[in-house]
């Protein structure tokens, strides 16, 4: 799990006061989330509370209306005062460029090979030459035990080594953030257990990671900090041990109640 962080570190991120409204519908309420390097943190809540969207506003999907963003302690992103159109731009990019996501459906372009998949960000948009970033989309694929699959494309693929090249795709990036949206979610139960294994791997490895689960074993198994989510708040935080076996709210309570 995550490695010794002295306890006067910068967080790798911060975000403080996030809020987004979809019309009247106010979806984030002023949320506030530290996470260290080498830190898992998984967000819990019933559907609809919020979760996706304060993963998508870490790495620019999303623009909050309010709130913000830090990566060590800079860039700096105020949401509520963005400056200028460009300006704006550049944080939204700059954002990005730090953390990589891993969407509940794989999202894998149909019309390109798995190994073009993989090598499509680091070149378009990293600049990596393609050799290189070919040899380091390899190595990836191997560590995931695709490596025989590198000439297929996504729909000959199983949904669990479609969502393992959704993984691999987002590290191709080498981002400081690993950003994972119910990534098991859309996946028959009998492919649920290789994909949580290659995260597991990745939390061995000391990857900082935020996850939006219902795997709430899973969240329990690998978390430094669950926050539980209801109705656009953080309603509870703290270590697994705490939230699942002591939880202090009684909205956690039932919630946990219901999935348990
Ligand atoms: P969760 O991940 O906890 O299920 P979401 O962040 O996906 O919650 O959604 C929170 C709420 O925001 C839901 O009511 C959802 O319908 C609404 N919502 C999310 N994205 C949009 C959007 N682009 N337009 C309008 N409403 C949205």
């Amino acid at each position: 799990m995550s490695l010794i962080d002295p306890p006067t570190s910068t967080p790798l991120l911060r975000a403080t006061g996030l809020t987004k409204a979809f019309g009247a519908h106010e979806v984030l309420k002023g949320i506030d989330l530290d996470v260290k390097r080498g830190e898992v943190v998984a967000l819990i809540g019933p559907s609809g509370s919020g979760k996706t969207t304060v993963l998508r506003s870490l790495n620019g999907l999303e623009t909050p209306d309010a709130g913000v963003l830090s990566f060590d302690g800079g860039p700096v992103v105020d949401f509520a005062n963005r400056g200028d159109r460009r300006s704006a731009e550049r944080s939204r990019l700059a954002l990005r460029d730090r953390s990589a996501m891993v969407f509940q459906h794989h999202n894998l372009f149909p019309h390109m090979t798995v190994l073009q998949n993989v090598m499509e960000g680091p070149v378009q948009v990293k600049g990596v030459p393609k050799p290189q970033a070919e040899e380091e989309a390899l190595a990836l694929l191997g560590r995931v035990g695709l490596a025989d699959k590198r000439d297929s494309y996504p729909f000959q693929l199983s949904g669990g080594q479609q969502q393992r090249v959704g993984i691999v795709r987002a590290l191709a990036l080498k981002p400081d953030l690993l950003l994972f949206d119910e990534p098991t979610s859309a996946l028959d139960p009998e492919l649920v257990g290789e994909v949580l294994s290659v995260i597991s791997e990745l939390v061995a490895e000391g990857w900082t990671m935020v996850i939006v689960t219902h795997e709430l074993g899973f969240a329990r198994q690998v978390a430094d900090e669950v926050l539980f989510m209801d109705d656009g708040v953080v309603v509870e935080r703290g270590a697994p041990s705490q939230v699942f076996t002591a939880p202090v709210h009684e909205r956690t309570r039932r919630f946990l109640d219901r999935i348990l």
